[in-house]
Order: structure tokens, then C-alpha cells, then sequence
């Protein structure tokens, strides 16, 4: 994972990133995300969702629940933490704003081994939605209905980058199958998402992971322990996990549970801790991927390439 950054020619990263600028792909999907963008942000102001600035920079933000190393860096004589996702942020402002989203631009120093993936940057944006007291039924019919609204903005306004790129994506019909994780798991063995993305021609819901499966946030399902009320969309033809979401846990005693069933420090996360004593109440949303969404219509082979200034795991670059 390390590498030496006086090692790293800076003239020759230049002149990569001035190329990947100049490539016709990169400003078409470039073309084609400004419009999801776009497409994505006046669906939820038409439903009445307020946008709030990002957070790059807090005491608190995502676990996750896959090995990244953590940027910390130190202010005012204590120790801050980059963005990996403002699910906290979310949970807290939701109780008072009601309905929100965030283009947020996350960083998670994701292991190098993922630079082949296709589908892994270690700086990313995702339109991250939360709304207060709502399930996650209706959290799965919103991304329904932003995903469809933004592939019809797409088919409309890029129909040239769609036929370049040789795409040929017709319009979603609500209601995309689900599947539940252990489903999955039994028809497809222990590679299904990767299966199940590949067999798909439409979007397909991943419901009711485990909990070790997932971050202690999201919540239990009542009927039966150890199963979240959450989900992940899979894009079809391969190009696997592009959101994520769920209902949250927001019961203080509940929460300190969850921390200790995972196996991590309740100390990490006092801020959360703190906010859940104020008493807070149930929200649902998720999280899309932008680029991912992108790389998807376009059918690109690297996220990478549905972004300006790309950072592929394991790479320092502009
Ligand atoms: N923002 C969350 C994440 O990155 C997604 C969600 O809303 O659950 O995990
Ligand atoms: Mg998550």
C-alpha cells in the first residue's frame, strides 16, 4: 500500500492527467454525469428534499465495514478524520430538516488491490439521501424513481455520448426485482454479486444483509434478529454494487449494542453516542455512487474514467 512519494515523477502524473483530460471517453461520460447530476438533484428538489453542503472533515464519520487505512489529520491540537461517508451527518441533520441529500465527496484509502476492479476510486462522490421517519420501502421507491428520472435525462440529453459509447440502455420499469442476501447466496454461491450483476439486464435489489455483513448503523429487522433492514442496488451486465442504504438504528442503548457486537471501541464513536442521548428518531435513506452510475450508462471499464482527476487505490495522482 505504501508508496513513496518522492518516488512519484510529478511531471510525468502531469502529463497522464492532462492526457485523460484530453480523452474524448472522459469528456464524454464527463457529459453524461453532469447530466445525472443534474437529473438527480431537481428529482429530490422536486420531492422536497434540501440540499446541504458536504462535510469533509469531523471527529465522526463511517466505519465501514472492509479494511481502508484512515486519514486523520491533526487540528487544533486534537485529531480529525477525512469523509469516508456522512451517514452520521446524515442522521442528525435529518432530525431536524426532515429531507436531505449531500453531494458528498467521500476519500477511503481503499487497499491497492482493488485498483483492477473497475468500480473502486479512493476519492468518490455519491448523492448521499436521508429522510426522517420514513421506511425502507420508501427509501427503495425514491431510488427507483431518481434512477429512472436520471436514465430518461440521460436518453434524452446524451444521446450522442450514448451511441458513441455504443449503449443502447431503454428506460427502467419500477418495481426492479429483489433478492435477499441469503437468497442470493444459496442460488449464486459465494461470488453473488458478482453473478448476480453479470445474469441481470435490469437493476436488482440486494435486501436483508447480515448484520456482520454491514456497519453497526443500520438497523435490525424486528422479525429477525441478525437481518438488516437495509439494501444495495446491483447494475446489471457486471457492473455490480452502485448504492447503498437502509433504515437506521437511533436508539441510544440499541446503538451501544450494535457497537459492541461488532467488536468495536463505543469510544470512536462518543460523538454519535452523544447526538442518539438527545433522543433521536428513526430515518432511511442510501447512498449512489456517482461515478459508478456513470461508468454504468457509459459502459466503461474504470470508474476512473467517469471522473476528472482520477485516484485509483494504491496510486498517487493530481
Ligand atoms: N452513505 C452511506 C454509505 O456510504 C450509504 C447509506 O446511506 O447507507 O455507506
Ligand atoms: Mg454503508
Amino acid at each position: 500500500m505504501k508508496q513513496n512519494i518522492s518516488l512519484v515523477d510529478p511531471e510525468e502524473e502531469v502529463v497522464k492527467a492532462i492526457r485523460h483530460l484530453s480523452d474524448e471517453d472522459v469528456k464524454m461520460a464527463l457529459s453524461v454525469q453532469a447530466t445525472l447530476r443534474h437529473s438527480l438533484s431537481s428529482s429530490l428538489r422536486n420531492r422536497g428534499f434540501l440540499e446541504i453542503p458536504p462535510v469533509m472533515v469531523s471527529p465522526l464519520t463511517d466505519p465501514l465495514n472492509h479494511p481502508v487505512s484512515d486519514p486523520r489529520i491533526s487540528c487544533y491540537g486534537g485529531e480529525m478524520w477525512l469523509t469516508k461517508s456522512m451517514i452520521f451527518h446524515k442522521q442528525i441533520a435529518v432530525q431536524k430538516l426532515g429531507r436531505i441529500y449531500i453531494m458528498s465527496p467521500n476519500i477511503r484509502l481503499e487497499t491497492s488491490d482493488k485498483a483492477e476492479t473497475g468500480r473502486h476510486l479512493y476519492e468518490f462522490t455519491q448523492v448521499d439521501v436521508e429522510a426522517l421517519e420514513w421506511t425502507r420501502d420508501q427509501s427503495m421507491d425514491l431510488a427507483e424513481n431518481l434512477i429512472i428520472e436520471a436514465v430518461r435525462a440521460v436518453r434524452e440529453e446524451n444521446r450522442k455520448e450514448m451511441e458513441a459509447f455504443g449503449r443502447d440502455i431503454s428506460d427502467f420499469r419500477k418495481g426492479f426485482r429483489r433478492i435477499s442476501y441469503l437468497d442470493a447466496s444459496r442460488e449464486y454461491g459465494d461470488e453473488f454479486e458478482k453473478s448476480l450483476s453479470a445474469d441481470a439486464k435490469e437493476p436488482v435489489w440486494l435486501v436483508d444483509i447480515p448484520l456482520q455483513a454491514r456497519e453497526f448503523y443500520d438497523r435490525e429487522r424486528e422479525d429477525t434478529p441478525g437481518i438488516l433492514m437495509d439494501m444495495d442496488l446491483i447494475w446489471p451486465e457486471g457492473f455490480q454494487e452502485g448504492l447503498s442504504g437502509g433504515e437506521r438504528e437511533y436508539d441510544y442503548g440499541r446503538i451501544l449494542e450494535r457497537i459492541g457486537k461488532k467488536g468495536q471501541n463505543p469510544e470512536t464513536f462518543k460523538w454519535f453516542l452523544a447526538a442518539a442521548k438527545q433522543g433521536m428518531k428513526g430515518s432511511s435513506g442510501f447512498g449512489i455512487g456517482v461515478e459508478r452510475f456513470t461508468r454504468y450508462l457509459c459502459g466503461l471499464k474504470h470508474a476512473g474514467m467517469a471522473t476528472a482527476f482520477p485516484k485509483i487505490p494504491g496510486r498517487i495522482s493530481l
